[in-house]
């Protein structure tokens, strides 16, 4: 059996008739840029979400850039966020001019460990990125109280998390500002590039716009430098017609979660993921730790089974944050992660019979290598 890692195909052919329709209607009216698709899908994602301001805009990766500008986050600032995430989640601070301050991750939710925040805060900390990773939310109540005390700013990057909740509150919805990515794998995808802010502050509402558009509102009215980030109306109802669905999309990932789960249990070679109490995990991802994760991994596609790592490397072991002067050591858990950790097939149109037979390889493998 072939089990993809995820199967964009056999999505768009489940909806392609709304697909289809929707990319036609933009070529027909041309909106290429702008225009009716684009506010559409501001106004049906934000009256989805619960949030008053949706602001498009072309990738994930800007929307955390945006934000921050639009904070005043600059050189001389330091923003703190976590060890293991996409490279966006840091980068796009050091874009800014300001130095990312990193922050091990917790040992059983693999997001920010909020009791580990504080001890990296100083006068010159500005913000605080939590990443709800794998669509597993952090302790939103913890990381907020750590914000007010100290009077930062609380950008969620909630690229990995459309709609999961922290005791009833969807992800986004706690900080000044927060960034998605509508890239095709996310939870919610585009056929392309896609991202988007959110936020219920007018202000800074029409701040991100503004700077998302060459710096005007109105054609010609600059009224500063902005940089060119725009949602491209194709993807905008690719987006379109995907909402309907997105709910009961998520709700299918969450059943996929709970069968590898229980398929998986007694397992004593892997570790599970655990889902924090009282949130509602998206599982944009399912990842397992594993003992002698490569050879599983090579195993299971041996057996038609994709499987792929998030990440192979924590953020200050890379290449890219040398100049931080960090060791291995100093990110224990996260380092740690790094050869255990393996992401298995996770789409909301897996089969029952898919998870199981992901769930026995594995199974087969442990048998195989015991008493080697
Ligand atoms: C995907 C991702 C981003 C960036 O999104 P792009 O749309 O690819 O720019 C940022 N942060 C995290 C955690 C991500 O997974």
């Amino acid at each position: 059996m072939h089990v993809p890692f995820v199967d964009l195909k056999i999505q768009y052919q489940n909806i392609k008739a709304d697909i289809d329709r929707a990319i036609a209607e933009v070529i027909a009216k041309t909106a290429f840029i702008g225009g009716e698709p684009v506010k559409s899908f501001e106004e049906k994602f934000g009256a989805l979400y619960g949030v008053k301001h949706v602001i498009s805009c072309a990738n994930g990766t800007d929307s955390l850039y945006i934000i921050m500008r639009m904070l005043g986050i600059g050189a001389g600032d330091e923003v703190i966020t976590v060890a293991n995430s996409w490279i966006s989640s840091a980068e796009t601070i050091s874009q800014t001019g300001a130095r990312p301050v990193f922050v091990d991750v917790h040992p059983d939710y693999y997001s920010i460990d909020e009791n580990l925040i504080e001890a990296r805060i100083t006068p010159r900390t500005k913000a605080i990125i939590p990443v709800h990773l794998h669509g597993q939310m952090c302790d939103m109540e913890r990381i907020k109280a750590i914000c007010d005390k100290h009077n930062l700013f609380l950008i969620e990057d909630c690229a990995q998390s459309h709609f999961s909740e922290f005791k009833n509150v969807r992800a986004g919805l706690f900080g000044i500002a927060a960034s998605f990515s509508f890239f095709p794998g996310k939870n919610l995808g585009a056929y392309g590039d896609a991202g988007c802010i959110i936020t219920n502050d007018d202000t800074l509402a029409t701040k991100f716009t503004m700077f998302a558009r060459h710096g005007a509102l109105k054609k010609h009215q600059h009224e500063m430098e902005g940089i060119n980030s725009r949602l491209d109306g194709l993807q905008a109802a690719v987006l379109s017609a995907k909402l309907p669905y997105i709910l009961q999309w998520t709700e299918s990932r969450i059943k996929n979660a709970q069968l590898y789960s229980k398929y998986l249990s007694g397992v004593d070679e892997i570790v599970l993921p655990s889902v924090r109490p009282q949130t509602k995990h998206s599982f944009h991802l399912y990842v397992i730790r594993a003992k002698e994760r490569d050879a599983l991994a090579t195993y299971l596609n041996g057996k038609g089974i994709e499987t792929a790592i998030h990440y192979p490397r924590t953020l200050p072991n890379l290449p890219a944050y040398r100049y931080l002067g960090h060791t291995p050591e100093d990110f224990p858990v996260s380092t740690g992660l790094q050869s255990q950790i393996l992401s298995l097939p996770m789409y909301p149109e897996l089969t029952g019979e898919m998870i199981e037979y992901v769930a026995d390889t594995i199974r087969l493998f442990y048998a195989s290598t015991k008493g080697r």
